[in-house]
């Protein structure tokens, strides 16, 4: 079975993440999709995040109607090790070890973030362990995509060089990683113009499911101080 780990801070969830899944678990037969809330501790957190709960709930909200869907907790707290520093490569690793010989692991992400891959903990073991669905976005080329790779998995100069003038679609399959970019994610929406929104108290129903906004106006979040 084909199954789909999809992680991110979802604060909060909105339609762009509901596309990627949607597009990600029908181009490649993903039978569950499994949502995860980020755990981010304060330390390393860039501007501070909601709480774990909040985010999960959301998730919860937005995913309870699609078949597949799930909203995991494997990156919750109280989960995970290293005094709440959680990364991916531990993540796939403790849900593999729940898989059948049959499963195959798909680790869903945005170009955005995956431009960033190279940094990530133990990045080149990680796109060892599964396969990676990148949601290509237009103005990306091939290239963007293969020079993103960590060192020693990322081609020499001279062989992407060629790949400026493609679009990041198709397969990119080389020694020790699989990609699959995925095109045609038209939803214009991010988090941080969602959250600018409700601190407005603009309505937010365009960007989200309708529950999730119910939700964020109930607890008053992001509303400011
Ligand atoms: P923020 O604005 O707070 O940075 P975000 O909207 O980018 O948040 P994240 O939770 O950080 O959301 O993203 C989780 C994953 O979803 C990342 O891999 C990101 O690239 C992807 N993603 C975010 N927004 C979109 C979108 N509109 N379309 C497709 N993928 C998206």
């Amino acid at each position: 079975m084909n199954i789909g780990l999809f992680g991110g801070s979802f604060d909060p969830i909105h339609r762009g993440h509901l596309a990627l899944a949607q597009a990600a678990a029908s181009r490649y037969s993903l039978r569950q999709v499994l949502f995860v809330p980020a755990n981010v501790p304060p330390h390393k957190q860039k501007q501070p995040l909601t709480a774990f709960i909040h985010r999960y709930a959301m998730v919860a909200l937005a995913t309870q109607d699609e078949q597949g869907f799930v909203a995991s907790l494997l990156e919750a707290p109280e989960v995970t090790a290293h005094g709440g520093v959680n990364y991916s490569i531990d993540t796939v690793r403790r849900l593999k070890q729940t898989f059948k010989k049959s499963d195959r692991l798909f680790f869903l992400i945005g170009i955005d973030a995956f431009r960033d891959i190279a940094k990530w903990h133990e990045a080149r073991a990680l796109l060892a362990e599964c396969d990676f669905i990148v949601a290509s976005r237009p103005g990306y080329s091939l290239r963007d995509v293969a020079e993103s790779l960590p060192e020693g998995l990322r081609p020499p100069a001279a062989v992407t060089r060629p790949f400026h003038e493609q679009p990041a679609k198709g397969d990119l399959v080389l020694p020790g990683v699989t990609l699959h970019l995925l095109e045609g994610i038209q939803q214009n929406v991010s988090a941080t113009a969602i959250r600018a929104a409700a601190a407005q108290g603009k309505p937010l129903g365009q960007w989200l499911d309708p529950r999730v906004a119910d939700y964020i106006k109930k607890h008053r979040l992001y509303r400011g101080k």
